[in-house]
């Protein structure tokens, strides 16, 4: 006798964008489905730091929305007020620092941080964060999970992998997809979050940078629903984050501080507090284009935006992919 949906229970491991959009799915479809993070709350890549005063969107920036399915689910972030459109003054600093106006497509951000994306969709699930899970494996009865600190969790019927590539193939290094995971490429990078006293004197909110060790730098306080104040993100570029990865986090910040500096030319002055993370897996270098990696066999599937791209719009579609594919399991695909 086949299962119905909610008594096939699924295992999402990671509360990011890509493991929210399948975990939202799923329970939208009747499945039971409980999410796993490492993380303290929900966002993955798509983080917001809000210790104290501070406010920085610390990884992913913005997002845009091309697919037609995802351009409804942005429009329904925007009516229930998780997503508002960003219009920074935004340039392009070029090698020989000329200056140049970017493409106007629509830019979307989350309100008030980039992590409300995965924690809006996850609202009313079963989600479980500060669990790092160490072991997962298969018997006859399913999934089964272990991690560091706390009982073991199983049996799943199914098992929704969206960690990075890298940490995919190691805690899967027994399963043919994590072989293949293993074979897709993650670049790190640092970001330096630094507020000043005094507004900076520039004619803009955000930058791409192509000349020097940065690719990004952006004032926080332009983007909507954000607390005022001259806080600015900057991102380096994958060279410097590559060629400094084990490099401590005050003396990256000191290099990105000179080179946030010469690439706004601006007179350097001196921040009331920085800090830095690192993202050591930050971007799929090159991504796939798949949407998920499935063996139906074992019911695993992994997604996340390694397999669709390397962007917000991709994770959320690799979540929706593998959603489909549990639905086909339980023969429930409308
Ligand atoms: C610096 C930076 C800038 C970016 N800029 C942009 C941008 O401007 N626009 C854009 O569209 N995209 C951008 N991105 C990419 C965007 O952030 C990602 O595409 C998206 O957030 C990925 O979502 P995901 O769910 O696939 O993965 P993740 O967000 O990485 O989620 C995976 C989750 O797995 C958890 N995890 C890992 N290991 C374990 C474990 N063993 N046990 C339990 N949990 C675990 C992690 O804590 C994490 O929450 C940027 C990314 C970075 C790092």
């Amino acid at each position: 006798m086949s299962m119905s949906a909610a008594e096939m229970h699924v295992a999402v491991l990671g509360a990011g964008v890509a493991g929210a959009s399948a975990a939202h799915a799923l329970a939208e479809h009747g499945f039971k489905v409980s999410v796993y993070d490492k993380g303290r709350i929900p966002g993955g890549r798509a983080a917001t730091r809000t210790r104290a005063s501070d406010h920085y969107d610390h990884g992913a920036q913005y997002f845009t929305a091309r697919d037609p399915a995802f351009v409804q689910q942005v429009q329904s972030w925007v009516d229930c007020g998780v997503v508002a459109l960003w219009q920074p003054r935004l340039l392009a600093i070029g090698a020989q620092s000329e200056r140049s106006t970017p493409g106007g497509e629509a830019r979307w951000v989350g309100l008030p941080g980039m992590n409300c994306l995965a924690s809006s969709l996850l609202e009313g699930l079963d989600v479980r964060c500060g669990l790092r899970v160490e072991r997962a494996q298969r018997d006859e009865s399913g999934w089964w999970l272990e991690f560091a600190d706390a009982a073991p969790a199983g049996p799943f019927g199914a098992l929704l992998c969206t960690l990075p590539a890298p940490q995919a193939a190691d805690l899967l290094a027994d399963e043919p997809l994590g072989l293949l995971a293993g074979e897709v490429e993650f670049a790190p990078c640092w970001a330096l979050m630094t507020e000043f006293a005094r507004p900076l004197p520039v004619d803009f909110d955000a930058a791409f940078v192509n000349r020097g060790p940065l690719s990004w730098v952006a004032r926080d306080a332009s983007k909507p629903g954000r607390p005022a104040g001259e806080r600015w993100l900057i991102h380096a570029g994958t060279p410097f984050s590559r060629a400094h990865l084990e490099a401590d986090g005050k003396h990256v910040a000191g290099l990105l501080l000179d080179a946030f500096f010469a690439a706004i030319a601006c007179p350097a002055q001196v921040p009331v507090k920085s800090a830095t993370h690192r993202w050591r897996y930050a971007l799929a270098d090159p991504p796939l284009h798949v949407g998920a990696l499935v063996d139906a066999r074992r019911r695993l599937a992994l997604g996340g935006d390694w397999c669709q791209g390397s962007r917000i719009e991709g994770a959320w579609l690799s979540g929706q992919a593998l959603a489909r594919q549990v639905r086909e399991w339980r023969g429930s695909l409308a």
